[in-house]
């Protein structure tokens, strides 16, 4: 078979934006979506005064398609990026995107590009970015009635180049998310207003913000993009259950791995900051990195240390099952694996 793969250094690539060939727009007007369309052209003209510009009235997704052991494209989980994103376009007061005809889209963009899919082992991968926003001219502050949806893809490069490194993160004097505000939604917004403590965390030389609960400030729940896992002493994974946290499918699957493939206790509850320098592991969870480990927490001067030499024994674990079985090493569960070529 002809090597049609683009020229691409896959293993030098970082986490940026890469134009590709084809991206999948639908539009929403008279209460209905149209039939969508793949498009060579990766601008959007909106009118000036568009829902999204003015009242930031948009939310996205993040997903990636990567190439398994055995040659096959494939996706992980589509199905709860769908789901999920209607719960936000709920709460934005934004028309849902079919459920099924998110993840057609997908399967489109992704064959569409699919030479843009890194080859196994690269440790690249194919990033999808579904996203929704109000396209029509608003000025009174209300809903649009004109949305666009679309899914654009990008290679992005591996997430450990040249080893684990431990990342600090620091308890910021700020908020990211109130009781019964959008926390727990995937919004531009959300990231809009974390920006401010990202660089304010980096000026102070720390990788990411470790967030309290904005009612109390006494327990743990995520940092800006990424859910939080800890390791017991004796060995349960616990992780921080709030209504303000933004459900990571990479969390959700990290818990079922450990009960149903490692034998071990999983807890999701409470935890009090004040508890956090019991555990002996720490570890961000997403979609970019799986599982990131965190080598110490700062707060005011109070310095809890979990080690700054790599991935905990635990959390290694962990991060070999979930990569197997998405990478196809390890048999999966019933419906993680969406086979696309
Ligand atoms: C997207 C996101 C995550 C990670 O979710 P995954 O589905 O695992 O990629 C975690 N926290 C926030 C705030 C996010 O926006």
């Amino acid at each position: 078979m002809l090597n049609t793969k683009k020229d691409i250094e896959w293993s030098s690539l970082g986490f940026g934006y890469v134009k590709t060939d084809y991206r999948y727009v639908s539009n929403y007007k008279d209460g209905n979506w149209d039939d969508g369309v793949l498009s060579a052209d990766e601008t959007v003209t909106i009118n000036e005064s568009a829902g999204v510009l003015q009242y930031a009235q948009t939310c996205f997704e993040g997903l990636k398609a990567y190439t398994t052991v055995d040659g096959h494209v494939v996706c992980f989980r589509p199905d709860l990026n769908a789901q999920r994103m209607a719960e936000s376009c709920k709460r934005l007061e934004m028309p849902v995107f079919p459920q099924e005809r998110f993840i057609d889209a997908v399967v489109k963009t992704v064959k569409a590009n699919i030479d843009y899919v890194p080859p196994y082992g690269s440790g690249a991968t194919l990033y999808l970015r579904p996203y929704m926003f109000g396209s029509n001219p608003v000025i009174g502050v209300k809903p649009a009635v004109e949305f666009q949806f679309r899914i654009f893809a990008t290679p992005v490069g591996p997430y450990f180049k040249g080893g684990v490194k431990p990342i600090s993160l620091r308890v910021p004097d700020f908020d990211r998310a109130a009781p019964k505000g959008t926390g727990h939604v995937k919004a531009g917004l959300n990231y809009a207003m974390s920006l401010h403590a990202i660089v304010d965390a980096h000026n102070q030389g720390y990788n990411e913000n470790m967030y309290l609960d904005s009612a109390t400030r006494t327990k743990v729940e995520e940092t800006g993009g990424a859910n939080i896992i800890f390791v017991t002493k004796d060995n349960k994974v616990v992780t921080p259950k709030s209504s303000t946290i933004l459900p990571s499918i990479t969390r959700r699957s990290l818990m079922y791995v450990a009960k149903e493939y490692l034998g071990l206790e999983t807890e999701e509850r409470e935890i009090l900051f004040d508890e956090i320098e019991n555990f002996k592991e720490c570890a961000l969870c997403g979609t970019a990195a799986v599982l990131s480990p965190v080598g110490k927490v700062v707060n005011n001067g109070r310095e809890i240390v979990y080690g700054m030499d790599g991935m905990g024994e635990i959390t290694k674990k962990l991060y070999d099952t979930l990569t197997g079985i998405q990478m196809g090493r390890i048999d999966a569960p019933e419906g993680w694996i969406k086979v696309i070529q």
